[in-house]
């Protein structure tokens, strides 16, 4: 039996999961872990911000 990370229910045989950096929770339904992830403001793909790199290619004039 798997105990769910935020009621501390069963789980069942498919729990729901979240990776975390501190490592993989379980919870026993979607609005459990929704819950989690919002009191945690956890993201699923680490937000990273994008940077445009400069154009490699420079015109040269004549
Ligand atoms: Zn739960």
């Amino acid at each position: 039996m798997i105990a769910c990370d935020l009621c501390a229910l069963d789980c069942g045989k498919q729990p729901f999961t979240l990776e975390t950096p501190h490592g993989t929770l379980n919870f026993c339904c979607e609005g459990c872990r929704g819950i989690y992830q919002m009191l945690n403001e956890i993201n699923a793909p680490p937000a990273q911000p994008v940077q445009t790199m400069a154009p490699a290619t420079e015109r040269k004039k004549p």
